[in-house]
């Protein structure tokens, strides 16, 4: 009997300590940036040398040439976008997990479907597919108001306490389906969609201003990044480059959309 009381104790102990393992871990995992953290991390010398070989070795020497795009994504500090643990990988040529399943892009991606866009001071822009909230605050870099909305509420919920801890207040945010665009805030000048449905949604085309582009991958195991132009001839589409992106989930996914 005696013999029993160290073990059990011992187990509780173990069974404590995996208890509180997993609470750390799932709390790291899906952890939002706080405004303490995000200005603990604060913005140092080494992560802006960091963005600038970034913009340098993986996005300009790879073709992107739009100097304001360029501009955007050396301000942007991407690493206040990604979880605690990813902070060291944030500049490297990858996507990275956001949690939930989900990623931010790679940066090159980010700066390809950027310029892609075409964006004036003055435009209005819509993404599907916040995320992190990266891309949208490189949006909100480049043109005059950005709308986003994100289908997974805890994502969309982080989103927005990191966003206006950065002092994007001018990105508006919903969460939601991002399927049928944003009526209430349309025409857009750009639309970009950060994840995959296998056919263009006809809302969004239906959503652009005349000389509008609608910026997207399309496709399920293979997709390619396509862009949507309205032209005063009719609407122009364009196949771009080959991409891998999470799906496009929601209505999208019904069969007969
Ligand atoms: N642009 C993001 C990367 C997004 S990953 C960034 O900069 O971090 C794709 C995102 O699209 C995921 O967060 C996913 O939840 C979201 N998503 C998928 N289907 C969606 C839909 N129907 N409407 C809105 N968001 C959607």
């Amino acid at each position: 009997m005696q013999l029993h009381l160290p073990s059990q104790s011992c187990l509780r102990a173990l069974l404590l300590s995996s208890l509180l393992f997993v609470w750390g871990a799932d709390r790291s995992a899906f952890r939002g940036l706080s405004l303490s953290q995000a200005s603990e991390r604060g913005d140092s010398g080494s992560q802006r040398a960091a963005r600038e070989s970034m913009v340098r070795e993986q996005i300009a020497a790879r073709g992107v040439r739009d100097t304001r795009v360029l501009a955007a994504m050396r301000k942007v500090p991407r690493h206040l976008f990604v979880p605690a643990e990813m902070v060291p990988s944030a500049y490297a040529d990858q996507p990275l997990p956001i949690g939930h399943g989900q990623t931010i892009s790679q940066p090159y991606i980010v700066g390809f479907m950027t310029e892609a866009l075409e964006l004036k001071p003055r435009d209005r822009v819509l993404e599907i597919g916040t995320g992190s909230g990266y891309q949208a605050a490189v949006l909100a870099e480049l043109a005059a108001e950005v709308f986003s909305i994100e289908i997974v509420e805890p994502l969309g919920k982080e989103v927005a306490l990191r966003l206006r801890d950065l002092g994007y207040s001018r990105i508006k945010l919903r969460i939601g389906d991002g399927y049928r665009g944003w009526p209430e805030a349309a025409p857009f000048d750009a639309i970009i969609v950060t994840a995959a449905p296998d056919h263009i949604p006809p809302a969004l085309v239906d959503q652009l201003a005349p000389g509008g582009r609608l910026v997207l991958p399309v496709g399920r195991f293979f997709q390619q990044l396509v862009r949507v132009r309205r032209t005063p001839g009719g609407i122009k589409q364009e196949e771009l480059l080959p991409v891998r992106f999470v799906p496009m989930v929601g209505e999208a996914e019904k069969p007969g959309e």
